[in-house]
């Protein structure tokens, strides 16, 4: 299909002194000269105007079962067509898929422009029974998610989003309004965690986690354990009150095995008794689904 533009327009921003820009996408709330890209490399201020990036420029296309997202209750033993851009507005030292999220637009052939209709068309050519926006960090992609999403709706098919949950609530309350079912990253139940290990904070993605709750869209947990980073027993149980108190012990959670990647190489790959012992103090709390993951 020919490109039918180069720039496509972002949402959620303001203009400022001297066509700065400040992106409200996220809570990361940059500050971007003309020029430049915000955080996550692919929101760019050209002329006092705010680009997407990679609206319409997926680095990653694959059909993979709906539990590799993973969702464990969501569409059983369906296939969901998966896509990913560059670009990501957070920084995990641990990062496991650095090649996309800190990846970058170069030159404008460099992803050719795969329209909304051509995702949708090749969803359902292939027999997939929904869209999933997922590998990178699809908020930074939410224009073009909420596009496919839409298209996705009138052809009968669900819409999925993998995502760390960082993301404004004036844009969350748009874009989860066009998505079915969420399994949210919390990466470590702490703001220090979040603060040294991944630039950013909690408090944020604990209010997505909330809000998709409370909008009745089906919701998993995921929970990616770091040997002695945020596998303590307290602070697994801190997780599991929380979510207790503001969702309920039947959201599904997932607690998957860290491996050395990226710029993280302190702690070891987690045992699989760590695993073992936490599905064991979940279900002792009352949690009726509890899944682990990347167990080797
Ligand atoms: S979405 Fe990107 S540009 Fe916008 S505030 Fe977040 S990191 Fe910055
Ligand atoms: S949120 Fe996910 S994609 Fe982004 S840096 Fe962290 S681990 Fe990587």
């Amino acid at each position: 299909m020919a490109e039918p533009h180069r720039f496509y327009p972002a949402r959620w921003w303001e203009l400022r002194e001297n066509n700065r820009i400040k992106c409200l996408l996220c809570l990361r709330e940059c500050d971007i000269a003309p020029g430049d890209c915000g955080f996550c490399a692919v929101r760019k201020n050209i002329d006092g105007e705010l680009v997407s990036l990679s609206y319409g420029r997926p680095v990653a296309m694959h059909i993979d079962p709906i539990e590799k997202k993973p969702l464990a209750h969501f569409m059983p033993g369906t296939t969901t067509f998966s896509l990913g851009t560059f670009g990501c507005n957070l920084n995990c030292l641990f990062c496991q898929n650095g090649a996309l999220s800190r990846g970058r637009y170069g030159s404008p052939g460099q992803a050719r422009y795969v329209s909304p209709e051509e995702i949708v068309s090749a969803a359902v050519d292939q027999g997939c029974r929904s869209v999933a926006f997922t590998y990178n960090e699809p908020t930074v992609f939410a224009e073009y998610a909420i596009d496919v999403a839409k298209l996705a709706h009138q052809h009968n098919l669900a819409t999925v989003l993998v995502s760390n949950g960082y993301i404004s609530s004036a844009a969350a309350t748009e874009l989860f309004a066009h998505i079915d079912a969420a399994n949210i990253d919390m990466k470590g139940f702490s703001e220090e965690f979040y603060r040294t290990m991944t630039q950013a904070s909690l408090a944020p993605v604990l209010a997505s986690i909330k809000l998709l709750y409370d909008m009745g869209k089906h919701l998993e947990l995921t929970n990616l354990v770091i040997p002695e980073k945020n596998d303590s027993p307290q602070m697994i149980d801190d997780w599991l009150q929380w979510v207790e108190d503001n969702l309920d012990k039947d959201v599904p959670l997932h607690f998957s095995a860290f491996f050395p990647a990226h710029h993280y190489f302190d702690s070891p790959r987690t045992p699989r008794e760590t695993l073992f012992a936490i599905r064991k103090q979940a279900i002792a709390a009352g949690f009726t689904s509890v899944h682990l993951g990347n167990i080797s």
